[in-house]
């Protein structure tokens, strides 16, 4: 039972993806149409499904041209101001691809109603703008007590997930990691890794949430670490991700 997982980027810094399983193929995310379906015109696949994981235009722009009898699913609390939807879908639901189990969570905050996909049987997860390579969406619509709610429940996810997130925004959050801290030897080591795949011309995503883990200054606000770098040690990890979040909005 293998997956194949394409990474397809979209616009100036956007990836979407395609899930291939059996003979199913399932497209998450829709920034543009071109790119994707060269993408699945060149592996002779066509797209079944279309995931979508929140109502910005850079995730579903493309879905129009793309859909092409599929089923689109998305977020029921978004499906006002999402593409028509055949299937709305809410936290803890789970549905079939191709005998597989995909499950959705809630994982609200840059948007309201954004959701994230999980397939346990590929050890992958679809984060879109929540959790992000080395950092995590604009708390754009939601709350920051929210959104650490929303990056708390993908933390705690085996640690070999591998997380699909919707932007090549990774070398700048690297930069802002820095500033929070500037002694992390994984941390160091990873920015050394992300420069050489972007000189080299290779995305920085997907990558593995146990490097985001001990690398992303998002999901530790909770360390005692963390917290005393930042002197808040008395604060609770909401608060000190708050905190993190303002920063990096101003950074
Ligand atoms: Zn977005
Ligand atoms: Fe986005």
């Amino acid at each position: 039972m293998s997956f194949e997982i394409v990474t397809v980027p979209c616009l100036k810094d956007n990836y979407a993806f395609l899930v291939h399983a059996g003979d199913r193929t399932a497209l998450v995310d829709a920034p543009e149409a071109a790119p994707i379906a060269e993408a699945v015109r060149r592996r002779g696949w066509t797209i079944d499904e279309i995931w979508i994981t929140h109502h910005h235009g850079d995730h579903i722009d493309g879905v129009a041209e793309l859909r092409q009898g599929a089923i689109v699913r998305g977020a029921a609390a978004d499906a006002h101001r999402l593409p028509p939807l055949d299937s709305a879908l809410g936290d803890g639901d789970s549905f079939d691809f191709a005998g597989h189990e995909v499950r959705v969570m809630d994982v609200s905050g840059h948007t309201i109603g954004h959701i994230a996909y999980y397939l346990p049987d590929a050890k992958a997860a679809f984060t879109a703008d929540s959790l992000m390579a080395l950092g995590c969406g604009r708390v754009f619509e939601g709350t920051f007590p929210q959104m650490w709610d929303s990056l708390s429940k993908l933390a705690a996810l085996p640690e070999d997930t591998i997380i699909h997130s919707g932007h090549e925004y990774t070398e700048a959050n690297g930069r802002f990691a820095l500033t929070i801290e500037p002694e992390n030897p994984a941390l160091l080591a990873r920015i050394e890794a992300i420069k050489a795949a972007r000189a080299d011309g290779q995305p920085t995503v997907p990558s593995r949430l146990d490097e985001e883990l001990a690398t992303n200054p998002f999901l530790r606000a909770g360390l005692a670490e963390v917290k005393m770098l930042l002197n808040m040690s008395d604060e609770s990890d909401a608060a000190v991700f708050a905190e993190i979040r303002r920063r990096k909005d101003s950074f």
